[in-house]
């Protein structure tokens, strides 16, 4: 069995290199010598996960949870802003806090070990569920050596900086296996975990066929934004398929052997919140069938409501009665992926959506509205329709696409009213007058595609209303990871929605890039920073913006 500590040598190498090609290459000969086992987990905490992706249990340790746990295990948290302000990162101040333990351990920890305690630690609950989760994260800390601790700090957090996207272990798979990037791909998109995906291709677990119904939940395909529906044409083709784009929550739905299950666009199964969908599921009687679809917050007279009224419903899993009667929701179903044992994403959307119409109409199940067309105007005017009834925009969909979990093609265009970017928060500057005491200047950050790494492009204080300050400084703070001059960097988890006028130069920044007219949108709960926008799709706006003048400034 590898040591944990073979597992942090290999993770402190990859952060001195800089080719994406080499960080591949090391990585995939170091996995395919691992033993079969532990392969899956170690592929897992490369890339900063702890536990499987779609994983219903959490480890719930935070950053602060993980510095305090360290502080005591070493005697002393006084150092801390000191070590905050020294370190490039939170896992290297962990690092940095463990040295000044008096006597340090002897390396015993295994990677299978490792993994085996993150279970338990996620698998906790009931009565004082808390205090045993940090007496366990206690326990793991005490036997880990400095370097070792500021791996698992890093993973607990989810924060590798070590360039290792889920795009480079693809690539480092396929060395490990012998494959293409491709094939790694397409069983990543099937299995929806890549510590999964390498478990498999080192044979310690039977291959998911597309053939068969999919227990587990799929990873969810993507739109990427386009300007208008003119846009929309020149990219797809002649011919496309539009959809009202509802306000809303995604929804995939199995329905197997008669039993509904839920999953959330981050793959979390939220069966116990939505016991309408369930119902309306039953109508399917035996037929097992995995569905798209959206699920929006209406009010009596069956009208969208703002996305804020539905998370309410979402997060909740005591008093759903209540709920349910306080705050009707409503499914729309827009996909089929799978239908009686058989996936469908090799079909096209025409059959796709065809079959899901079938489906749709003997279990009463509603689907937004939708157009095939080949004219401008039509499009336009079925678009205006889309806003006029409170909708946020419209999809458009090529006829011909295929249905791509997790990827963001060219299948399906998003067309939204306002021009928006999800970015993360990286850190927020206290406010004074009326914002005294409020973390209420919000710094945001793009994703860059292949390394994750962020870039700030912004900064706003508009959006939020009182209540909302009080609440983002108060989970701002629970993310802090340092602070100087009156600003706070935080670990970045948040993902708000961003609206804007357009895209400037700016010297201020790395990116050279900057947001005008900034302001939130919303918190975006249902979208983890790896979701969020990346740098190189603003800098196609940004030269789109400055190809064609903007028309729609009007709409913000
Ligand atoms: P965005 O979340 O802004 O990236 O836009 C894509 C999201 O729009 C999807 O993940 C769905 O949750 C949502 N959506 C709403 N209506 C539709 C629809 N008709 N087809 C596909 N996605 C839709």
């Amino acid at each position: 069995m590898a040591s944990f500590l073979d597992f942090a040598e290999i993770a402190q190498a990859l952060s001195q290199t800089h080719s994406r090609l080499q960080i591949a290459q090391t990585v995939g000969d170091f996995l395919a010598v691992l033993d079969p086992a532990e392969t899956e987990s170690c592929a897992r905490f490369l890339i900063g996960r702890s536990l499987a992706q779609g994983e219903t249990a959490k480890l719930n340790v935070s950053g602060r949870a993980v510095w305090r746990t360290a502080a005591e295990i070493v005697g002393g948290e006084d150092s801390g802003e000191e070590i905050f302000a020294s370190a490039v990162d939170f896992g290297e101040a962990i690092e940095m806090l463990m040295r000044l333990r008096r006597e340090q351990p002897a390396p015993t920890l295994t990677i299978a070990g490792v993994a085996q305690v993150f279970g338990e630690i996620a698998a906790i609950e009931g009565r004082s569920a808390r205090k045993r989760k940090l007496d366990a994260l206690r326990d793991l800390l005490a036997q880990a050596t400095a370097l070792e601790a500021k791996y698992l700090a890093k993973i607990l957090i989810g924060e590798m900086r070590h360039g290792m996207s889920e795009g480079v272990m693809i690539d480092a798979l396929a060395r490990m296996a012998k494959l293409t990037a491709a094939e790694v791909r397409r069983m990543h998109m099937l299995e929806g975990d890549l510590g999964r995906v390498a478990a498999t291709l080192r044979g310690v677990r039977p291959a998911k066929s597309a053939g068969a119904a999919a227990i587990r939940p799929l990873k969810p395909m993507l739109a990427q934004p386009a300007q208008d529906v003119a846009e929309a044409f020149a990219i797809v083709g002649r011919e496309f398929a539009l959809e009202h784009k509802l306000d809303g929550a995604r929804v995939q739905i199995h329905r197997v052997a008669g039993e509904t299950r839920i999953f959330s666009r981050r793959l979390n199964e939220i069966t116990p919140s939505l016991p309408e969908v369930v119902e309306a599921m039953e109508r399917l009687g035996d037929r097992s069938a995995i569905l798209d679809g959206e699920v929006i917050a209406v009010n009596d007279e069956g009208r969208p409501l703002a996305f804020q009224e539905l998370m309410r419903r979402f997060r909740r899993v005591r008093e759903i009665d209540r709920l349910r009667a306080e705050q009707p929701i409503r499914l729309y179903v827009f996909d089929l992926i799978g239908l009686d044992g058989r996936l469908l994403i090799d079909q096209t959307y025409q059959s796709r959506t065809e079959a899901l119409a079938e489906l749709a109409a003997s279990a009463g199940l509603e689907m937004p509205k939708r157009l095939v067309t080949t004219s401008l105007a039509e499009a336009e005017q079925f678009f205006a329709d889309a806003i006029a009834a409170g909708h946020e925009g419209v999809m458009a969909k090529a006829l011909e696409s295929r249905y791509t979990p997790g990827a963001r093609g060219r299948g399906w265009l998003k067309i939204k009213r306002v021009q928006t970017l999800d970015l993360v928060i990286v850190a927020a500057d206290w406010g004074y007058g009326r914002r005294h005491g409020w973390l209420s200047n919000y710094h945001l950050a793009a994703r860059e595609e292949h390394s994750g790494k962020l870039h700030e492009v912004g900064k706003t204080f508009k959006g939020l209303t009182d209540d909302q300050f009080r609440e983002m400084t108060e989970r701002l703070l629970a993310l802090k990871t340092g602070e100087h001059a009156g600003t706070v960097e935080v670990r970045p988890e948040v993902v708000v929605e961003v609206a804007y006028s357009d895209i400037q130069r700016s010297p201020q920044y790395e990116s050279a890039m900057a947001l005008r007219f900034a302001r939130i949108v919303r918190v975006r709960e249902d979208k983890a920073p790896g979701e969020a926008d990346t740098i190189e799709a603003m800098a196609r706006e940004f030269e789109r913006q400055t190809l064609k003048p903007r028309s729609r400034t009007d709409n913000l």
